[in-house]
């Protein structure tokens, strides 16, 4: 039972001065970290519990808000006073998303950083690794209903059906998914024929995001990826005669061979092909990659920033012309037909990730497991030790997340959240540092929320640097 000193105090009134109520105290049935309060409250006449999770310095500061629908109250002290409502309960914890990494990819694309191995020997083991972390990890999510699950990788579309049923089945067996509304598994376009298309019929998977990165033969040999042109084009066509409708593809820009037209006709065919989903991103040589090397052996041509440049804002007013929303830098959709699991990484919901290199997000850490398939399987399977490290946010470090993720969608960043979920000041300050930005019109400001404008999305990680807290 939550004693009353632990009651919100007047400084809780002063962090949330936008909503008043007289309110219930409760002991909510679900576990309640510490430096937190706990009371409930009626919102829209549903009885809710709220936890104020406040800093561990003394200071009494809010630092996150918690809230649900109260299914069972167990005691109550009557205790009229004031409270706080969530300002955006779409964004808070009460969902959350499962990743699962699979390792695997038949060949290295020249330009790719993610963890995966070519050798598939040991794929029985690092799968069965994974269903013992799946059970491990059953608490992260404090039993937060499952809305999302998303196979990512490496090439998830290396599993067979009875692969991905078998993972599926023990999430089933450790977490809540009653109510699951997207499950994807990314796919590349020379796994996707018609019989594996027909045993994912029989599978959780509703939605497959596709690895396409362009219908030119000369951009896919220069990726060194494992399909052709050909491929591309059947793999779509396939999935859609499979009966999977919700799709997404994967396009990369700025390639050395991609002229501003070739990268057009690729843009063309997803309204052609009526693929309501698609990512897109810039080549970029990353440290280490394959193309790094070629580039500095001078056995690649080296990528062109004024080319990505120029075909970025292709994308967004071709993008625009075919009716697809940007609604993230990276990703642009049909109305309605945003990915509903990346969504919640970038408005803040909590996820687990289960897999070689695969992260966690719960809220106020974040964990992420051994990239080395070896060692990762090693661990569970033989020394049932979880092969992760962990870190603490802090308030400055959460807070700038939020300003980098969602400065880059659509639904801007709210200043308004800013007061509500951290601090007014921080407010006032990002406030000011966007100011620059204004007069040179790459940000606007609208409703207390700031958003890129397509100029401004060229140089989207810049900007959100310059309006970041600094701890000092
Ligand atoms: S298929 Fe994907 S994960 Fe595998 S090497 Fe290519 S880009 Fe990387």
């Amino acid at each position: 039972m939550i004693s009353t000193p632990d009651f919100p105090t007047a400084d809780h009134m002063i962090n949330y001065p936008h909503y008043n109520c007289n309110t219930t105290l409760n002991v909510p049935p679900l576990h309640i970290p510490r430096h937190s309060v706990t009371y409930s409250a009626h919102y829209n006449n549903i009885p809710v519990y709220i936890i104020l999770i406040t800093n561990n310095l003394g200071k009494n500061r809010v630092r996150k808000k918690k809230w649900g629908i109260l299914k069972d109250q167990t005691s109550s002290i009557q205790y009229h006073n004031f409270a706080t409502m969530p300002h955006h309960p779409q964004t808070t914890a009460d969902s959350a998303g499962i990743y699962l990494h699979i390792p695997f990819c038949k060949q290295a694309c020249v330009y790719c950083n993610f963890h995966f191995s070519t050798s598939l020997k040991n794929k029985k083991e690092l799968l069965q690794a994974m269903e013992q972390e799946i059970k491990m990890q059953r608490e992260y999510l404090q039993g937060a209903p499952i809305e999302t699950v998303y196979f990512g990788g490496g090439t998830p579309s290396l599993l067979s059906a009875d692969e991905i049923n078998h993972l599926f089945d023990t999430i089933l067996k450790y977490y809540p998914v009653n109510e699951l509304k997207e499950c994807t598994l990314e796919a590349n376009p020379d796994d996707l024929d018609k019989n594996y298309l027909q045993s994912l019929r029989g599978t959780p998977i509703n939605r497959l995001s596709i690895g396409v990165q362009s219908f030119h033969e000369n951009d896919l040999l220069y990726m060194h990826r494992a399909h052709n042109a050909q491929q591309a084009d059947y793999a779509i066509k396939a999935a859609q005669d499979a009966g999977f409708t919700n799709l997404s593809i994967d396009l990369i820009y700025g390639t050395p061979g991609l002229s501003d037209k070739g990268w057009k006709e690729n843009l063309a065919k997803i309204n052609e092909l009526h693929i309501p989903h698609f990512s897109s991103y810039a080549l970029t040589v990353e440290s280490k990659t394959t193309l790094s090397h070629a580039i500095k052996n001078k056995k690649a041509t080296p990528i062109d920033p004024e080319q990505s440049a120029t075909q970025f804002e292709i994308l967004m007013q071709q993008a625009a012309e075919m009716g697809y929303e940007h609604y993230e830098i990276s990703n642009l959709a049909r109305p309605g037909m945003h990915a509903i699991h990346n969504t919640n990484y970038w408005r803040g919901r909590h996820y687990l990730g289960i897999g070689p290199s695969a992260h966690s997000f719960n809220g106020t850490s974040r964990s992420w497991n051994i990239a080395n398939n070896a060692l990762y399987t090693k661990s569970i399977l033989e020394e049932n030790k979880l092969p992760s490290e962990q870190e603490q946010l802090t308030q400055t470090e959460h807070l700038n997340e939020y300003i980098m993720t969602s400065l880059r969608t659509m639904w801007g960043c709210d200043l308004n959240k800013i007061i509500d979920e951290w601090d007014n000041t921080y407010a006032s300050m990002v406030e000011k540092s966007s100011h620059l930005f204004q007069e040179k019109k790459w940000l606007i400001q609208n409703n207390k929320k700031l958003f890129l404008t397509n100029e401004g999305k060229l140089f989207a990680d810049a900007i959100a640097a310059e309006l970041f807290i600094s701890d000092a």
